[in-house]
């Protein structure tokens, strides 16, 4: 299975507009964050974020091999790119996988239906040109989950926002491949974000395999520094960039 992390920011990308602080001014290009998302194998897209447009036009990219992507949660970080993925020349109507709560909640953002539109059940399995795809549930708003992919023996799963991981999700991710997971704060508590310090403490109950920090958020640190402090705990321990492609 390829993952390309097309984009690896919180809410809001990196630098922040005006902000002159360590990470902002920081001349690597790996301090340069986008909107989280990422796509597999080329054509399943991980959430649709403001960003989208640009993310499709990633050189190496065809945009017109998109046919699903797969909503974790209802923030606008993760939505609002349904407009621009509805004007795709040349391809064919993209698949939309998302819980029915979050569909309540975003169905205004779905203008000229330009989309198929397919709910999923809490832990529902279905199967999508090779891939077994389901949601999970995770503890952010009353409505978020985690995307689980399986290609073959290999497990994928994306969680970009969450403060904490049911037990249900948490037995049904033990030994997964690579978890893509909340890296929003460093150790500053807040309401609906883990700290990366407590995803260390998680991935290691998991047992994953890899474990890469994404949603990037502005209280953590520059990205050579945040690299070294997650390895300190391990080698599988990484923090994603955006453009970063990996096989698992
Ligand atoms: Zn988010
Ligand atoms: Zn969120």
């Amino acid at each position: 299975m390829k993952i390309k992390f097309l984009g690896t920011s919180a809410g809001w990308p990196l630098p922040r507009l005006g902000c002159q602080d360590k990470i902002c001014s920081s001349t690597d290009p790996k301090d340069t964050r986008t909107r989280s998302q990422a796509i597999v194998n080329d054509k399943l897209l991980l959430d649709i974020g403001p960003d989208t447009y640009q993310h499709l036009k990633t050189p190496g990219l065809d945009p017109t091999k998109t046919k699903y992507a797969a909503i974790s949660h209802e923030h606008p970080d993760h939505t609002f790119g349904l407009w621009d993925l509805g004007h795709i020349y040349n391809s064919e109507k993209i698949k939309v996988i998302l819980n029915e709560e979050t569909y309540r909640k975003i169905k205004k953002l779905f203008f000229y239906k330009e989309y198929e539109i397919l709910i999923l059940k809490d832990g529902q399995k279905i199967i999508v040109d090779g891939l077994e795809l389901s949601l999970l549930r995770v503890n952010h708003t009353t409505s978020s989950f985690g995307v689980s992919i399986k290609e073959k023996t290999k497990r994928l799963f994306w969680a970009p926002d969450f403060k904490a991981l049911p037990s249900a999700t948490q037995e049904e991710l033990s030994g997964a491949d690579l978890i893509a997971m909340d890296g929003s704060e460093l150790n500053i508590k807040s309401r609906n974000h883990q700290t990366i310090k407590e995803g260390i403490s998680l991935g290691k109950t998991l047992k994953a395999k890899k474990i890469y920090f994404t949603h990037i958020g502005h209280r953590t640190l520059p990205h050579r520094e945040l690299e070294g402090y997650v390895q300190r705990e391990g080698a599988n321990f990484q923090v994603a960039y955006d453009g970063q492609e990996i096989e698992i």
